[in-house]
């Protein structure tokens, strides 16, 4: 059985546990050390949204960051959501600070402005078709690496893209009650499975 792996430190982790709870999918909170060992067996993990900031320092307090940067770059499958995908950026914008910095990819936070900072919208995604998009303040891919595919555009803004086993969305497939982009995450972790074999 699929069992995921969720960054349970800050920001909207339990609407993403609901979801592939929903899915009948295994799910484990990830929120210090001791969870990250004894799961040593986890098929995938999915960084929620919330503050890259706050999760980025929390990751480096609780002695996360280090372990699940090498798993990651080791191939862990892995699905970053807003700031999920800020904390997998290889670069951003204006030269803040970067995070796990394993996706070749180079991200403006924050992107929409403060008036169209939250706006719900539909957009096709590529392979699954259109799907409604919830953003909260998100940010966009301004540029990314000749291995990035790009999934999703709105507005001619990057919100969606793929490079290898690493899957970001700018906006919240989680609050949608469309379990559709979770289920193209399953379907990378079955892939890297049978690779594997
Ligand atoms: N604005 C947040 C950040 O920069 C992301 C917002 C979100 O995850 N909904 O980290």
């Amino acid at each position: 059985m699929t069992k995921i792996g969720i960054l349970a430190l800050q920001g909207a982790f339990a609407e993403h546990e609901q979801v592939l709870k929903a899915l009948d999918v295994e799910t484990v909170q990830i929120r210090n050390q001791q969870d990250w060992e004894t799961h040593a067996d986890l098929d995938g993990l999915i960084l929620p949204g919330g503050e890259s900031t706050v999760m980025g320092k929390l990751l480096h307090d609780l002695d996360l960051f280090e372990p699940i940067k090498t798993k990651i770059n080791a191939g862990l499958p892995v699905f970053g959501t807003c700031a999920g995908l800020i904390l997998l950026a290889k670069t951003i914008v204006g030269g803040q600070t970067k995070h796990l910095a394993s996706m070749d990819i180079n991200v403006a936070r924050n992107a929409y402005g403060r008036q169209l900072g939250s706006f719900v919208t539909n957009a096709d995604f590529k392979g699954i078709g259109e799907i409604p998009m919830v953003f909260i303040r998100g940010p966009i891919i301004e540029t990314i690496g000749p291995e990035v595919e790009i999934l999703a555009q709105v507005n001619g803004a990057i919100v969606a893209a793929k490079e290898k086993h690493m899957l970001v969305t700018s906006f919240h497939p989680e609050l949608t009650g469309d379990t559709r982009v979770h289920t193209y995450f399953l379907e990378m972790i079955s892939q890297s499975k049978k690779e594997k074999l």
